[in-house]
């Protein structure tokens, strides 16, 4: 027996009241979209599902992808027969005879979803389970603790009979929480707030701050990489790559060396905040962790954020970094983000940094030596923008030595 369908429940979606129709078109659009290469399947949109029919595509490849998807509560394999009681008892006995393990007890699980349908489902389950009980060997009916839990959901046009879900990514379908532009460095907590931001439904774009020559091409293709492993997650995503080796010039000349960090990333925001506006992105994310770094206590946050009025999204704030690590080998970012090319942030920069950074000392330092607006405009002017796709080119780290 193979399992010709595929159904698709849905999580929080169902809260949503009248934007229901909404989440649900765009995240049939979503899967369309992620399994495009696959193009015999087919989908069907009904009250509570979306149902994909194989059309005899091997559903491997299809549910490793379907995980990633948000908005997606479980699924499942599913025969479809027709809603006819012999059909159903038919169907349930091929799932358990065609169950990769050995099978000792089984239940039945009947939803009748079109109540229409004449036979109740507690009858729907006596009358399948007989059969299936009589047409096998050495297997009892067992409704507390089953080897196998077989549920037959009655729809209206047809019956789908599966066994066992696989658990979905959670979360809401991406594209129906509008745009964040992600500051994305290198490192292991960027990347993650990228993939919780986009599970709550927002798009991304991505900006990465980078100072050639003293950060080089595969520092930069990092970045790539990393970006192009999140647009497996919803999206393709712009990624903003903003040229900084002047302004940390600038800074290391120029600014006091206990608020240099400070100062760059005082730059960095105003950067990024003047991209988002031009792009009518509406917030901002980080990895930043709270307590993890001298750039990440409340002083510091409180003196950086002073610059922007944009929200921004710290989905990692109150994580530890292992919580963070587990994530990111959960979504395939770690290896890449521990591979050890220079970051931006760490060239030029004094060892010693300002944790209780403040306000007005930023300010001061500032007016009297940085041309801030000047070095926002130059920056901005200079800043290349690439379209990430999941067909991106990967690193061939070694052409590149
Ligand atoms: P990450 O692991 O994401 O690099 P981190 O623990 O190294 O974070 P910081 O270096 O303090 O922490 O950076 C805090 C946040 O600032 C990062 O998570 C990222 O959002 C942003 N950031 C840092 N460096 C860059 C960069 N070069 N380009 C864009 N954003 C950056
Ligand atoms: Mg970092």
């Amino acid at each position: 027996m193979k399992y010709n369908h595929i159904l698709v429940r849905f999580g929080e979606l169902a809260l949503k009241g009248k934007n229901r129709s909404y989440f649900e078109k765009q995240l049939l659009q979503n899967m369309k979209t992620t399994l495009k290469e696959y193009s015999a399947l087919t989908y069907k949109r009904t009250y509570g599902r979306i149902i994909v029919e194989l059309n005899g595509q091997d559903h491997d490849p299809v549910v490793k992808q379907l995980k990633h998807i948000f908005g997606i509560h479980s699924f499942s394999l599913a025969l479809k027969v027709e809603n006819d009681v012999d059909e159903m008892k038919k169907g349930a006995l091929e799932v358990l005879k065609s169950h990769p393990t050995a099978v000792r007890t089984f239940k039945i699980t009947t939803k009748r979803a079109y109540k229409p349908f004449p036979i109740d489902s507690q009858k729907l389950n006596h009358h399948i389970g007989g059969y299936v009980l009589t047409n096998s060997e050495d297997v009892t009916v067992d409704v507390h603790h089953p080897d196998l839990d077989i549920r037959v959901e009655v729809r209206e046009t047809a019956t789908y009979i599966t066994s066992g879900a696989y658990s979905g990514a959670g979360g809401l379908p991406v594209g129906t929480g509008g745009k964040v532009l992600l500051m994305l460095s290198g490192g292991i907590d960027s990347p993650v707030a990228g993939y919780l931001t986009m599970k709550r439904g927002a798009r991304i774009e991505a900006i990465h701050f980078h100072s050639p020559p003293y950060t080089n091409e595969r520092a930069k293709q990092k970045v790539i990489d990393l970006t192009k492993i999140l647009t497996k997650y919803g999206c393709n995503i712009n990624l903003h790559l903003v040229p900084f080796t002047d302004i940390q010039q600038h800074l290391h000349k120029e600014a006091p060396s206990n608020y240099q960090m400070t100062l760059m990333r005082r730059m960095m925001l105003r950067i990024s905040e003047k991209v988002a506006n031009e792009r009518g992105i509406l917030a901002l994310a980080t990895g930043e962790s709270l307590g993890q770094v001298a750039s990440q206590t409340l002083h510091s946050m409180n003196t950086i954020n002073e610059v922007t009025n944009l929200p921004i999204i710290r989905p990692l704030v109150t994580m530890d970094k292992l919580e963070v690590i587990e994530i990111a080998q959960k979504i395939d970012t770690y290896e890449t983000s521990i591979l050890p090319y220079e970051d931006c942030c760490t060239i030029f920069l004094p060892p010693e940094s300002k944790t209780r950074p403040k306000r007005e000392h930023a300010n001061k330092y500032e007016n009297k030596y940085l041309k801030v607006e000047e070095y926002i405009e130059d920056a901005v002017a200079r800043t290349e923008t690439i379209l990430i796709t999941s067909k991106s080119q990967t690193n061939e780290i070694d052409d590149l030595f």
